[in-house]
């Protein structure tokens, strides 16, 4: 089988963006141990523990791989950008949240494919989307698909940054693709936007290779952090409940994104009522977000993060469910209810 064969069939089982790049050096792997190095992936465990050092060589996770076949799912829709639109009353969930898991549509596919190609070839095969210790956005770059732009998203010059990754590790050896050029040029339009000023020159300030400082960024917040949010960053988390789009958002590259016509990447919880998210139970947390990306949260993390936007909205009408929220069983709902209750005073 020929690199272009395999292409194409991963171009046939619905991926937008497909590529070759070789099981063998993951460039960027210094840079990204370096990082994480310095801590700046914060409290994320499965960056920083023994997955680290895996993350050097495909070969750690299938000895026998020569090359990976990277693939990207669109999952743009006709939905406005976060800074478009108004959240009176409302709080944002991520772009890549607002549907079912995207885990398990893009495994069975990969699945799929990958049967095909060993059942023809015999080769050997694993299947990664997004869990495994793989440093996906560089494979990504050296198949060809884009380039890594300072907002740390891989960007395609045709067809923007929204995009899942996912790849098969094959035993095959394929030609591979070329990096393209880094297109970003001098704009610094996701450095200048983020709030909470998350992406951060590398080394001394004025250069111009940049880096996420997660530590600062309002998806790790929201998303990775189990406990308290810090107060002094609460104020920049705005009305973001999961994630945050607005590095993407302002990125030239997105003016003209695409949007998919697949059924799977339709969109449910865009931007919910926030009333209606503090009154969540349990159950009713799990039946609205279950098989999403939100569920990720939990409900406790889940209700801290509408403490948060309410206080952020300064509608005096959330009083009634922070109060509610302020006698939580829960230690950090409760803390982060009083924090609301104290901005909208
Ligand atoms: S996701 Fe939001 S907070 Fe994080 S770097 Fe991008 S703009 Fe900043
Ligand atoms: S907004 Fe500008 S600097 Fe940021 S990723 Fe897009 S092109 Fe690159």
């Amino acid at each position: 089988m020929t690199a272009a064969e395999l292409m194409e069939m991963a171009r046939e089982s619905g991926f937008e963006l497909v590529g070759i790049a070789s099981a063998r050096d993951v460039p960027e792997s210094e840079h990204y141990l370096d990082w994480v190095s310095r801590g700046l992936a914060g409290e994320m465990k499965y960056l920083t523990d023994e997955r680290a050092q895996k993350r050097k060589d495909v070969r750690s996770l299938m000895p026998s791989a020569k090359s990976v076949l990277v693939v990207g799912k669109l999952y743009n829709t006709a939905e406005p950008y976060s800074m478009a639109v108004n959240l009176e009353g409302r709080g944002w969930i991520s772009r890549y949240a607002w549907t079912g898991d995207y885990h398990l549509t893009m495994k069975r596919s990969l699945t799929a494919l990958a049967e095909t190609v060993s059942a023809s070839t015999g080769c050997d095969y694993k299947v990664c989307v997004d869990t495994a210790p793989l440093l996906e956005r560089s494979l990504a770059k050296q198949a060809g698909l884009g380039w890594i732009g300072k907002n740390t998203c891989l960007i395609n010059q045709g067809q923007g940054s929204w995009f899942f990754l996912g790849e098969i590790l094959l035993s095959l050896e394929l030609e591979t693709g070329l990096a393209p050029p880094d297109r970003c040029g001098t704009c610094t339009r996701c450095v200048d936007a983020c709030p909470t000023k998350a992406i951060v020159p590398v080394g001394k300030p004025g250069a111009d290779r940049y880096e996420l400082d997660s530590r600062l960024c309002i998806s790790y917040f929201t998303i990775e952090l189990r406990g308290p949010i810090p107060e002094q960053m609460r104020p920049e988390i705005g009305q973001h409940l999961f994630g945050c789009d607005i590095c993407q958002d302002v990125c030239p590259w997105n003016r003209k994104a695409p949007v998919t016509a697949d059924p799977d990447f339709q969109p449910k919880h865009v931007a919910p009522d926030l009333a209606g998210m503090a009154a969540l139970s349990p159950e009713d947390f799990t039946q609205t977000f279950r098989d999403t990306p939100v569920e990720r949260t939990r409900h406790r993390g889940f209700l801290r993060n509408v403490a948060v936007a309410m206080g952020n909205s300064g509608n005096k009408e959330f009083a009634a469910p922070l109060r509610l929220l302020a006698a939580h069983q829960d230690e950090v709902v409760r803390e982060h209810a009083e924090w609301g209750l104290s901005r909208l005073a």
